[in-house]
């Protein structure tokens, strides 16, 4: 039986096996092929599988997403029309357009990242996405700093930050409270940015990794496990320049 459930904007679609007894218990697979398939005793409802289904879904997104990455992966970017890039968590797909004579430009319209540039050249297209995703991030990362920073009682203003690309890391913080953020980050979904946002001014409270600092960090953010799963699922992929 085929069912599907929605997850954000994705669908995820899967068979449901039903078993015999002594199944007693909903199993969901990932095959290596990149389907699911779903175990569930045969007198489940579809509506039960399908519920179970969902509670999974941001773990089945990100195996999806991963073996996604994993195939891409083997294809460097090329700047060119038809390649997708990320933006807040998006897919989108380029289209490059050449303008005699014009300047270079960069536009999110429609779903699609439009880059305008006056010569046919892949370094220019990434230049110029580059400094795109650079401007982006400088107002996603305000904006949601600014949002968050308040609900934490330890700081007593919005603290400041600052861009800077890292192969390894999405954030940092000094010990005079400067944040660095990752401009690759703003590729990722809210959520994912969030994370890092939190994680990095619970720091401000906590200069450590300790049972305090997770502590801390939880009764901030409750569920900040499955966004760090999330986003460490999709690193490769938006590291990937
Ligand atoms: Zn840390």
């Amino acid at each position: 039986m085929q069912r599907s459930i929605r997850y954000g904007d994705a669908r995820i679609a899967f068979a449901i096996c039903f078993a015999p007894k002594p199944r007693r218990r909903i199993t969901i697979h990932v095959l290596p092929e990149g389907s699911i398939r779903v175990d569930a005793p045969e007198d489940a409802t579809p509506e039960l599988v399908m519920a179970a289904v969902q509670r999974r879904a941001r773990w089945l997104w990100c195996e999806l997403e991963a073996r996604r990455e994993r195939c891409l992966h083997v294809l460097p970017r090329e700047y060119v029309s038809g390649e997708s890039h990320f933006y807040l968590g998006r897919r989108h797909m380029l289209k490059v357009e050449l303008v005699e004579g014009g300047k270079t430009s960069v536009k999110l319209l429609r779903g699609k990242l439009l880059v305008a540039v006056p010569r046919r050249d892949p370094l220019l297209v990434r230049a110029s996405l580059e400094d795109w995703y650079r401007q982006r991030a400088r107002e996603v990362f305000a904006r949601r700093l600014a949002e968050l920073a308040p609900r934490l009682p330890w700081l007593s203003a919005v603290p400041s930050f600052r861009l800077l690309n890292m192969r390894t890391q999405w954030g940092s913080c000094s010990p005079s409270g400067e944040l660095v953020l990752n401009p690759q980050l703003v590729k990722a979904p809210r959520v994912c940015i969030d994370y890092v946002i939190f994680h990095e001014l619970c720091h401000l409270r906590e200069h450590n990794h300790s049972p305090e600092y997770y502590r801390l960090l939880e009764s901030v953010m409750p569920d900040w496990v499955s966004h760090k799963a999330m986003l460490d699922g999709l690193a490769e992929l938006l590291l990937n320049r």
